[in-house]
């Protein structure tokens, strides 16, 4: 049992999304392109699911939040699917995949060929069994990827109300959890192994900010160390989590973020890989000519640092490496290396910040910390290399989206640091 399609995206998430609206804009014709998705709707925004889909009142659903609303662009629902002629092959895992042959084969059995293959498998989260901790699939225990994930945590979060929660892990996903753990009446105890929150992005200066709003929140912070088993109850219920410091902490619920590994065992051994992910060029093109790779899969050459390889977990870089790949596989003369701006950004509570660029260098903070208007900058052989600010409006973070693109001259450190953000408004 076969099908054959000139185009195949193989994983039904953001970058997929972005990728057919591309294919739609530069036309192609009905039945040339399939999409196929281990799950079962028609591809989402997946930030949303830990933020709009966790409120306690009017939670954001599908189809609201289908590909592509979240840049303003139209919202691609199953039936946009349909009238557009695209093969939406979803609940499907994709077990094999054969770049030679130009095959796929579905766990249900059936191979599906293609002439261009783009891999948008994006990522799994990582599971607390990789550290030697046993029971993380107990009914209480949530991970955070896909919308089934999210909907269990939603059902777990409702029967927890004015309960404890354990918030494992310190970087995104513990953020927007724990404040919407908080939002839904749960007490937080938020572990991390870190000396602050975010040690990934944000430096202690602006972690502390970030603790002390949580603080204010009422959350409980354990830093420094990390879980090492669960209690249970006679079922399949954690009650209490053991950490390695001693401490042993009463749970009704907890959410694991421990950070991801990129979807790219179905490629090992067949084409070049590169920081966990599959290797691209400035096209998204891997190793295989016939191959292209998007998102949070792709490892891909950053202009601006050098062409420094990077694989970002971001879902503007999704969006971004998804509409470059279909343009250099429909124009591929009028499509050069992709020159990508590196771009960040997370709210939680009625706090909002963005970042460009990357974070090398020397840090110089600005503004005010206690009024919450803040911000920082990178700067690496005197080039802005990296720019930080909450609560900024749309021509602030253009700002210093610009002035991280342009690599602004930096002559004096103090300077800087005394004009903030009016130093972008002057680039
Ligand atoms: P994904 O969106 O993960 O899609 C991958 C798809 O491939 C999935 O549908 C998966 O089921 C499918 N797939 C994988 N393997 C197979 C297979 N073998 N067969 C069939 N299908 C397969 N980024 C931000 O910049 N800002 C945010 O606020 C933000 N919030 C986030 C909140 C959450 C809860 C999560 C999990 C991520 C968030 N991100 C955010 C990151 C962002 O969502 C990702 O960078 C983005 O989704 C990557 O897109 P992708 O298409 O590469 O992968
Ligand atoms: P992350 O990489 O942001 O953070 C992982 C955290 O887990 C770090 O604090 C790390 O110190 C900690 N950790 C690592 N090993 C641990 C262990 N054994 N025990 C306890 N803690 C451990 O990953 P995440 O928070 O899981 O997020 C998953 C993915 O989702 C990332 O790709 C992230 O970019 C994406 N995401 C992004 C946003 C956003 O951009 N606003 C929001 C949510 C999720």
């Amino acid at each position: 049992m076969g099908r054959a399609f000139v185009y195949v995206i193989l994983g039904g998430g953001v970058a997929a999304g972005y990728a057919a609206l591309e294919f739609v804009r530069r036309g192609i014709s009905h039945g040339e392109l399939c999409i196929i998705s281990e799950e079962s709707v028609a591809p989402y925004e997946r930030p949303a699911l830990s933020k709009g889909f966790l409120l306690p009142e009017d939670p954001a659903r599908l189809p609201s939040f289908h590909t592509c609303v979240g840049a303003n662009e139209e919202m691609l629902t199953p039936k946009w699917y349909r009238e557009n002629g695209i093969e939406l092959v979803l609940g499907t895992k994709v077990k094999s995949a054969d770049v030679t042959r130009k095959t796929l084969l579905t766990a249900t059995g059936e191979t599906i060929s293609y002439k261009i293959l783009i891999i948008a498998t994006g990522a799994r989260a990582i599971k607390l069994e990789e550290f030697e901790v046993r029971g993380s699939d107990a009914e209480n225990v949530c991970y955070l990827r896909n919308l089934a994930d999210a909907s269990r945590l939603v059902d777990v979060m409702r029967s927890c109300t004015g309960g404890n929660a354990v918030v494992v892990g310190g970087g995104y996903i513990g953020m927007e959890c724990t404040a919407a753990l908080v939002k839904n009446q749960i007490k937080v105890t938020w572990v991390f192994p870190g000396k602050h929150c975010m040690g990934r992005l944000f430096t202690p200066k602006i972690a502390l900010f970030y603790e002390d709003y949580y603080k204010s929140m009422g959350v409980n912070f354990i830093k420094g160390t990390v879980l090492t088993s669960f209690e249970n109850d006679s079922g399949r219920k954690v009650t209490a989590v053991v950490l390695k410091d001693g401490r042993r902490l009463p749970a009704d619920m907890v959410v694991v973020g421990i950070g991801i590994r990129a979807n790219t065992g179905l490629f090992e051994g067949q084409l070049n890989m590169d920081k966990g992910g599959i290797k691209v060029n400035g096209r998204m093109q891997t190793s295989n000519s016939s191959v292209y790779a998007v998102g949070d899969v792709a490892a891909f050459p950053i202009k601006l640092f050098g062409n420094d390889v990077r694989r970002l977990e971001h879902v503007d870089s999704a969006r971004k490496t998804a509409r470059h790949a279909v343009a250099a596989i429909m124009a591929p003369r009028k499509t050069g290396d992709l020159d990508y701006l590196p771009f960040f950004y997370s709210r939680v509570f009625t706090l909002s910040w963005q970042f460009y660029g990357d974070n090398v260098g020397e840090v110089v903070h600005f503004g005010d910390l206690s009024s919450g208007r803040f911000g920082a900058y990178w700067v690496d052989q005197g080039r802005i290399m990296g720019a930080f600010l909450e609560s900024g409006s749309r021509k602030e973070y253009e700002a210093i989206a610009k002035a991280v693109k342009l690599k602004a001259t930096v002559e004096d450190m103090a300077k800087l640091e005394r004009e903030g953000l009016e130093f972008a408004f002057q680039v």
